[in-house]
């Protein structure tokens, strides 16, 4: 059985929370390497988005990805605000009108968003940003043969080694680019954040 809408409502409240309870230790790391605003960023695009599905429920997984999308591009100044955003609406476009996702579709939703944030950051593996945790959780999932739990089990596995590989990483993306070689030996925040994301929709499609 896949996961219908009300686990994908279920799953981006679970993340909405995780984001809550991670602020001032996203706060840290962009103290470190950025301008310290990357746990606020998010807490208060989260924040928006709770606010939102508390008034509408969204028919479909596709357009309770796209609500996040929109309210995170509206809501979140910074460059992780519209990067996250393209990747919620990339994500929406590619389950379109499924009324569950499997495995696959979450595979391919993760693919999509990847593209998107790449498509707009010009990012690749290795700069630094929040690309170094996506790409091997697209990979993970693509890998994975089983349910979307298990496919976001994987996934959230491969971002949190793909953020932590991150720390040695001098930034060529972003504000910590400004940094050059200063930059290495800090967890890339956007990194951090992706694998918390993934982390908590994983937890809570296993449930
Ligand atoms: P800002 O840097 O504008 O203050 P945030 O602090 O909210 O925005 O987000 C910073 C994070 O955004 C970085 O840690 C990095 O992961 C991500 N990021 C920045 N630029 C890019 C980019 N071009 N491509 C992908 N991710 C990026
Ligand atoms: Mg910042
Ligand atoms: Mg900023």
């Amino acid at each position: 059985m896949g996961c219908t809408t009300a686990d994908v409502v279920t799953a981006l409240r679970a993340a909405a929370a995780v984001v809550q309870e991670h602020r001032d230790e996203l706060v840290r790391l962009d103290q470190a390497i950025g301008d310290a605003d990357h746990g606020e960023n998010m807490r208060r695009g989260f924040a928006a988005v709770v606010s939102k599905l508390d008034a509408e429920e969204p028919e479909t997984p596709a357009k309770a990805l796209k609500l996040v999308a929109t309210t995170l591009i509206s809501t979140v100044g910074g460059a992780a605000g519209p990067l996250y955003g393209t990747a919620f609406l990339r994500a929406s476009t590619a389950v379109a009108d499924l009324a569950e996702l499997d495995g696959d579709a979450v595979a391919r939703a993760l693919r999509a968003a990847l593209d998107g944030v790449v498509a707009r950051g010009k990012a690749e593996v290795g700069d630094k940003t929040m690309v170094d945790a996506l790409t091997p959780a697209v990979a993970a999932a693509a890998s994975s043969t089983g349910s979307a739990a298990e496919a976001l089990a994987a996934a959230a596995d491969a971002a949190a080694e793909g953020a932590e590989s991150t720390i040695p990483l001098v930034a060529r993306k972003g504000r910590a680019s400004y940094l050059g070689e200063r930059s290495a030996g800090h967890l890339d925040p956007g990194s951090r954040s992706t694998a918390l994301l993934l982390r908590a929709l994983a937890d809570a499609a296993a449930k």
